[in-house]
This record gives structure tokens, sequence and C-alpha cells, in this order.
């Protein structure tokens, strides 16, 4: 059972809400200079807290939304921030807000946050999946999951994640922060990453749900040899998928971590262009 708050005290971290709060004033500084929130700028924060980034970030943006689950987070930064009408509380689950909700210009929308490490892929792929995505993103992850995010190709982190960022947005380590910079202190190291949407995007919005399926494709079987994999799963023949690899310069006999980003978006733009489908998908789905 939970144990009740103590009354004037900062209430106890919930483990189940991710809550490791930040504390290092350095690093809390300079996580918000990493996004550089000026008056023009409309930002939201995921997962306020205790404000840590908060008040930073009240000084400077031109307007604040911040969206925290947890009931009594939400009800003090209710309370602190009563008196300032260029900050808004959306008191949900974020991976149930759209960014519609947040702005009225998603696109020019700039997001922050020392995010729950446990929905760390659902908010990142929530942001990036569909358009319009946020102008720029600078989140605090679990350093492992930056590693894999910004891995080379032929790296044994290099994955879907990887290829899901990179496809679409440019993504740079901020810093890294180690576990004595929270309260509770965390199991795990920490990086702050700064990741910057492609505009204009780079892959065109007919490809978007193709890339998608190909990178699931792709890494659900990473052992396999490209060639095996767009047979397998999009039922091409052995002919199809040479002359493939002939137009796009891809020697698809090796494994699909071997590819870069890039490589992804030019054979989903092939296969859309195709009409190659694998099983799960129907020719309705392809274009958005
Ligand atoms: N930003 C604060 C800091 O740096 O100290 C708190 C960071 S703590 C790692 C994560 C925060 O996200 C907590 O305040 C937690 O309550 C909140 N949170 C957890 N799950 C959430 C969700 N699904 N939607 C919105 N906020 C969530």
């Amino acid at each position: 059972m939970a144990r009740p708050d103590r009354p004037g005290q900062p209430p106890r971290a919930k483990k189940s809400l991710g809550q490791n709060f930040l504390i290092d004033p350095n690093a809390q500084r300079r996580i918000v200079d990493a996004l550089d929130p000026t008056l023009a700028d409309e930002v939201m924060e995921i997962g306020p807290g205790q404000g840590a980034l908060t008040r930073h970030l009240a000084e400077r943006a031109g307007r604040l939304v911040l969206v925290e689950l947890d009931d009594e987070l939400a009800r003090r930064l209710q309370a602190e921030f009563a008196g300032n009408d260029r900050v808004r509380i959306i008191h949900r689950d974020v991976l149930q807000v759209p960014l519609e909700e947040v702005t009225d210009d998603p696109a020019r929308l700039k997001v922050i946050g020392n995010i729950p490490y446990n929905i760390t892929t659902p908010i990142l792929f929530r942001l990036l999946e569909r358009r319009p995505r946020p102008r720029e993103i600078v989140l605090m992850v679990q350093k492992e999951v930056a590693d894999r995010i910004l891995a080379e190709p032929g790296n044994k982190t290099y994955g879907a994640l990887a290829v899901g960022v990179r496809a679409v947005a440019d993504a740079e380590r901020v810093m890294n922060v180690g576990r004595k910079s929270f309260r509770p202190v965390p199991d795990v190291e920490s990086s702050v990453i700064r990741i910057v949407p492609h505009d204009p995007p780079r892959v065109a919005q007919q490809d978007e749900r193709s890339l998608r399926h190909l990178t699931r494709a792709a890494f659900g079987q990473r052992r396999k040899q490209f060639q095996r994999i767009l047979r397998d799963a999009y039922g091409l023949s052995v002919e199809q998928v040479t002359a493939l690899g002939a137009e796009l310069g891809m020697d698809l006999q090796s494994r699909p971590e071997s590819f870069a980003p890039d490589r992804f978006v030019d054979l989903a733009r092939a296969l859309r262009e195709r009409s190659a489908l694998p099983p799960e998908m129907s020719a309705g789905d392809v274009d958005e």
C-alpha cells in the first residue's frame, strides 16, 4: 500500500510514474539551455514533476504547457503557476494528449522533458511518427537508449530506434548525467539528447507508413539478410529483389543493420512505388 505523503513535505517519489527528480541545478540549467527557449517560443514540458526544469522554462518561454499525470504534483504546479497566464497545465497522460491540443501550431512547438524512462519509446514515436512534428525536442533519457538512438550502422545497438528517429530527424547527445544528480538515485545512467526533425521533411508523406513497416520487418529478424526479409515479408521474387538492389545500389545480401537510415528511406520509397506490401498491410494503408 502507498505510504501517505507528509504534510508540508514534497510528495514521495512514485516508482510507477518513473519519478526520479533532477536535483542538480547545473544540469537543470544546461538542459533548458539546450532547448534555448525564447519569448517567441511555445514549449511543452513532459512530466514537470516538482518543477526542476519548469522554473527555468517559465522565465524564458513565451508560452509553456506542462503535461503531468501525477495528481498531487499537478495540483502543486497549478498552485505555483496560478498567477502566470503564460503557463498552462494539462493534468493527463502525455501519451493521450495530441499535439493539436497543446498548441495551434505543432510544427513550431519546442518539447522538453526529463521523462519517465519506462515510456521513452512511446513518447518518441508519438512525437516523431506523424506530421506535424515539433520543431525541436530535448529529452533526458536512459543513457543506453541514447546510445541506441545515436548508434552507427553496423553497431550491435543500431536498430529500429536509430532508424525510426534518424530517418526523420537529426539527433545528438547534449550531455551525460550521472545518477547522483537525481533523487531518488536511479539504477541507470542518463543522457540528454536533442532531436531536430528535418525541415522540410526528407521522407515524402506517402512513404512514411512504408518506412515504418519496412523498419519493423527488417529489425524483427535482424539476423537475416535483407533480401530474405524482403522475400519473406513482402512476397518479392528473387528477380524482383535483385532488380531492387541494382536500382538502389544496395547489396541486399547484407543484414539490415548495415544500412544507414537514409537507405531505409530509399528502400521504403522504392517498395511503395512498386506497391510492394507486407502481408499485414492493405493497399489502402499506403497513402495516408
Ligand atoms: N521534470 C522533473 C524533474 O526533472 O525533476 C520530473 C522528472 S520525473 C523523471 C518524470 C515525471 O513525469 C514525473 O513528474 C511523473 O509524475 C511524470 N509522468 C510519469 N508518467 C507520465 C505520463 N504518462 N504523462 C505525463 N507525465 C508523466
